[in-house]
């Protein structure tokens, strides 16, 4: 068990069902410690329940294979970024929402009363604070 903060380890950060290889770079391993730091473990704490992570970093080649953003490139290539989700995915979204500093925060498919995961990506400056909702196959900024 590699931790990368308090309640995040680096195998679930680097979780994926490909039969590829998804070791990250020791620059993306530092992106992914300030996503734990400053939003995944505070945010387990707020919201005092296990927040399940499907995926977090992603080599070229994972996402390329799981059909993930190309153009621009995903963050999760980067370390930037996580697809996370507890029992109560609408209130982790209104959480990070309401509570913390990111880059791109996404309400993923569902439906109006609970998005299906939540996306959640920080970058080391610059963070643009983009609330987007995907709704009837588009996404649309909120
Ligand atoms: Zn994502």
């Amino acid at each position: 068990m590699n931790k990368l903060g308090k309640y995040f380890s680096l195998e679930e950060l680097t979780v994926t069902h490909e039969n590829l290889d998804n070791t990250p770079g020791p620059v993306q391993i530092q992106k992914l410690k300030e996503l734990v730091k400053n939003i995944l473990d505070p945010l387990r704490e707020m919201i005092d329940e296990p927040i399940a992570v499907n995926s977090g970093f992603r080599t070229l080649a994972v996402n390329k294979a799981i059909g993930g953003a190309q153009k621009p490139i995903s963050q999760h290539t980067k370390g930037e970024a996580a697809d996370i989700e507890c029992f109560d995915n609408a209130k982790l979204f209104q959480t990070i929402r309401d509570h913390f500093q990111f880059d791109q925060l996404i309400w993923e498919k569902g439906n109006d009363r609970q998005p299906d995961w939540v996306h959640v990506s920080l970058k080391s400056k610059g963070n643009r604070n983009q609330i987007l909702k995907y709704k009837n196959g588009e996404y649309i900024q909120l």
